[in-house]
């Protein structure tokens, strides 16, 4: 099909460029004639993190899911991470898991991720459409409300401030076809809906008061451990802190603590080498004890999982759609968010292509898009959610877990607990499916494993010793 005949309008506006936001302003190529994208802050000359995106300077990982999306929305895009020095690290064979039952057995698994900052993502994505003609970035840009369309039905652009080469703040309109809000957690969309006349959505909030800290590293020359990275998962309730340290471009490692109210990481280097050396293993302490640090430490305290429910407004308002963390947000530890903003995107370019397919148009979208989307955002809720549940600190539970959450629960811990033995090398394989949204969690009930289950507790439970791993 040609580009014109599968356009939909003139303008489509994308307010905030950062991951939703830059995938779905490229989706949105092959629909508008012109796609402006809104963004509050400027974008970097160079890799780094900006302030629009606080949370860029924490460790982040994008799952194989988001990296294959992202691979097919820009083609060529993993190798220019790969040139720009991204690490290659095999997530079970490179990778020293210290989970609540002991250390992951490793193996060459082949299962290959990417490991890279934030910000080099973002910024090679954002240099991708710069080279699109149809694309207008407009910096500097505050969205501050949504005009609503002649009919009263919908939306029919946004009303901006811009700021001018003076510092001033020019106030204007934007009309467009159609408006996707990627402003991420802080999205201004339910007082913007509520000012046009329409309800705001339900919210649902979990939260467990995480704090985060990370900080760069030089790699030492003489660096020669036969794995890449290292993670010490929390054991909560016991447990609730936890380590990581990754390779990054640059010869970088980005070591990463977390852990939940009361307890806060500090921006003192002291405390924050404490915290690593209090972890079951002083592993990582160990290994960055005396490498040079290249950043300050960099201290964030995300607001946790919430869930915005767009699908279930009373009347939807056309040519309108949230994506992203606008919609769903998650306590990060479990790696979800960017991938689930993909997905996101995908699911955008599903139904705008099924409305090019039946020769219709952008009317009935908002609320097709907002239940699919919902749907998507089901899994990697509960995932998230049912873990963040076994945090002292936990926050916004309303129900206690039934017996089949429960049991769920209990089924997964087993499923992790073979991951620290030898032999359940494709239990281990398809559990690492699975955190990388892969396959589906229905795919660790399957019988084989099941029945490794039930072998394993009719043998023996052996205990772990985590200081067994520590470099010295
Ligand atoms: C500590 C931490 C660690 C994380 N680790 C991971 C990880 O390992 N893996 C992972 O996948 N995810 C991780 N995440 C989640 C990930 O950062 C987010 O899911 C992702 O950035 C969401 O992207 P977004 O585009 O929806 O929103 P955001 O990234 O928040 O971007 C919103 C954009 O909108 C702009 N904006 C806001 N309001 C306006 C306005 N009114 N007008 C114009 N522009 C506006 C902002 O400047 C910004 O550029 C982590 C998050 C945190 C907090």
């Amino acid at each position: 099909m040609n580009r014109q005949s599968s356009i939909l309008g003139q303008r489509a506006v994308v307010i905030g460029g950062s991951i939703a936001g830059l995938l779905t302003a490229r989706i949105l190529t092959n629909y508008f004639e012109r796609v402006t994208i809104l963004e509050r802050d400027c974008f970097p000359k160079q890799p780094e993190p900006r302030k629009g995106i606080p949370q860029c300077k924490q460790l982040h990982i994008l799952l194989t899911k988001g990296r294959e999306i992202t691979e097919e929305v820009f083609p060529g895009l993993q190798d220019e991470l790969l040139a720009k020095g991204a690490a290659t690290v095999d997530m079970i064979g490179d990778v020293e898991w210290l989970n609540p039952f002991g250390w992951g057995y490793r193996f060459p698994s082949g299962f290959m991720a990417l490991s890279f900052s934030r910000y080099i993502l973002d910024w090679l994505i954002y240099h991708r459409l710069l080279e699109i003609d149809c694309i207008d970035f407009l910096e500097q840009t505050y969205v501050t409300e949504l005009l609503k369309s002649e009919d009263g039905k919908g939306v029919a652009g946004v009303k901006i401030k811009q700021r001018n080469q003076t510092g001033e703040k020019i106030e204007s309109n934007l009309s467009a076809d159609l408006v996707v809000d990627a402003s991420g957690y802080g999205s201004s969309a339910p007082q913007w809906l509520k000012s046009l006349g329409y309800e705001t959505p339900e919210e649902t909030r979990i939260t467990t008061g995480m704090g985060y800290a990370s900080r760069l590293y030089e790699i030492p020359s003489n660096f020669q451990e036969n794995w890449k990275g290292i993670y010490i998962q929390a054991a909560p309730p016991e447990r609730t802190s936890m380590g990581v340290l990754y390779p990054i471009e640059n010869n970088h490692w980005i070591v990463g603590i977390c852990d939940t109210y009361p307890n806060q990481p500090s921006k003192d280097e002291n405390a924050f080498l404490e915290v690593l050396k209090q972890l079951p293993s002083p592993i990582i302490y160990n290994t960055v004890k005396n490498a040079k640090a290249i950043t300050p430490i960099e201290i964030y305290h995300p607001p946790g999982n919430r869930l915005r429910h767009y699908e279930k407004l009373t009347h939807q308002p056309e040519r309108f759609i949230v994506l992203g963390d606008a919609v769903c947000s998650f306590t990060p530890i479990y790696g979800q968010g960017m991938t689930v903003a993909a997905l996101g995107a995908m699911t955008l370019n599903d139904c705008l292509e099924n409305i090019v397919k039946k020769r219709s148009n952008l009317s009935g979208l908002t609320k097709i898009f907002q239940k699919r989307l919902a749907k998507i955002n089901a899994n990697p809720w509960i995932a998230a959610t049912s873990q963040d549940a076994k945090y002292p600190s936990v926050k916004g539970l309303v129900t206690s877990p039934s017996i089949a959450e429960k049991f769920i629960g209990w089924y997964m811990n087993q499923v992790i607990r073979l991951t620290t033995t030898a032999n359940y090398s494709q239990t281990t394989l398809a559990l690492t499916e699975v955190f990388h949204m892969l396959k589906s969690a229905g795919t660790l009930f399957k019988p084989d494993i099941a029945v490794q289950i039930l072998k394993k507790i009719l043998g023996n439970n052996s205990q772990y010793s985590p200081n067994q791993k520590s470099s010295s």
